[in-house]
């Protein structure tokens, strides 16, 4: 069926070639995608969308992190447990976001149950449960599902929304972490995420910012693009004006974030060191071969060094409300 050009957030038909990229960090794919942007929100998409058997040989094993080794190497753990601890440590601002929200709501003596979309291997519901708060995940990864379950013991399920696992069950708080820019329908799918949300419910969404200092930067080598993955891609203002259409009321914002806009930065850089195309790599078996311990603790040791400079960079963008993510509270009404 021949798709229409339509822009995926704001309808409007008026939309013009932006450029073309492929996929610069995973290397699933050596296609080219035009990317269009609607004249009327900026919103920059992917045209036409492609198919889910495409998509979804774009997540390659290894896409979600798990701190186990396929070779059950001495020094190959030691460096997951290392990097465990660096991704708890990452994780606080996400954690104070949605603790902000949460104690609003014990404040209102509303009940907290808190369902993220897209939990991926779980670390952040682990250190939201360690916190009391109850949580769920859903994630269309079989694999994350099943690590957050065994290793973490938390209430994880296989589903999207379509083929939603808990039927009448309704959350106080969604949060939707670097999801939404992977949907390629995000107004129907803001519209199934309301209907799970109790009325006054809330929504905490976190996507790359279009309106950033990086993109205008690095244009299409930036790491918050991520073709062919992410379909659409957000300034703040789209974002915003797409929430209010959906039936929420935007109540604060963050244009900060420390585990993802220095390290956005970097790997719009140097892809050769963003921790997720190496984590990819690892699970294949040639480029095991190639690779040697010493070589990946080289990789680990300039990665670090490069992100120590990178943070307070990020950090100017984000305080001249140029940063490279926004994170956005919104209420259902
Ligand atoms: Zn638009």
């Amino acid at each position: 069926m021949k798709q229409e050009l339509v822009c995926p957030a704001c309808e409007s038909p008026d939309a013009i070639p932006s450029f073309r990229a492929t996929d610069r960090f995973l290397g699933t794919t050596s296609r080219t995608f035009q990317l269009y942007r609607c004249r009327s929100c900026d919103v920059v998409f992917i045209f036409p969308t492609p198919s889910n058997q495409d998509l979804s040989s774009f997540y390659p094993s290894g896409y979600c992190w798990a701190d186990d080794d396929p070779l059950n190497r001495r020094g190959v753990r030691a460096r997951k447990r290392l990097e465990d601890i660096y991704r708890r440590f990452v994780l606080q601002d996400h954690i104070q976001f949605i603790l902000r929200t949460v104690r609003r709501l014990q404040g209102e003596s509303r009940p907290i149950d808190l369902l993220d979309i897209g939990c991926s291997s779980g670390t952040l519901l682990h250190e939201l449960s360690r916190r009391g708060i109850p949580v769920c995940g859903l994630d269309i990864s079989e694999e994350a599902v099943t690590y957050a379950r065994e290793v973490y013991r938390l209430e994880c399920e296989v589903g999207d929304l379509e083929h939603f696992p808990w039927k009448d069950r309704t959350f106080s708080i969604i949060t939707l972490f670097h999801v939404l820019e992977h949907v390629a329908n995000p107004r129907a799918f803001l519209g199934s995420v309301r209907k799970r949300l109790r009325t006054g419910g809330v929504l905490i969404v976190q996507v790359p910012n279009l309106r950033s200092w990086q993109f205008r930067c690095l244009g299409r080598r930036w790491h918050g693009l991520d073709v062919p993955r992410h379909l659409v891609n957000f300034p703040e203002t789209a974002l915003k004006d797409l929430l209010g259409r959906s039936g929420f009321q935007v109540l604060r914002q963050k244009r900060f974030s420390l585990r993802d806009d220095a390290a956005a930065l970097l790997s719009s850089l140097f892809p050769v060191l963003d921790p997720k195309g190496r984590s990819v790599r690892e699970r294949s078996e040639t480029a095991r071969a190639k690779s040697s311990g010493l070589s990946e603790m080289f990789l680990d040791f300039a990665y670090f060094s490069l992100l120590l400079p990178a943070v307070p960079l990020a950090l100017c963008d984000s305080l001249a409300g140029h940063g490279a993510t926004i994170m956005i509270e919104a209420q259902s009404l």
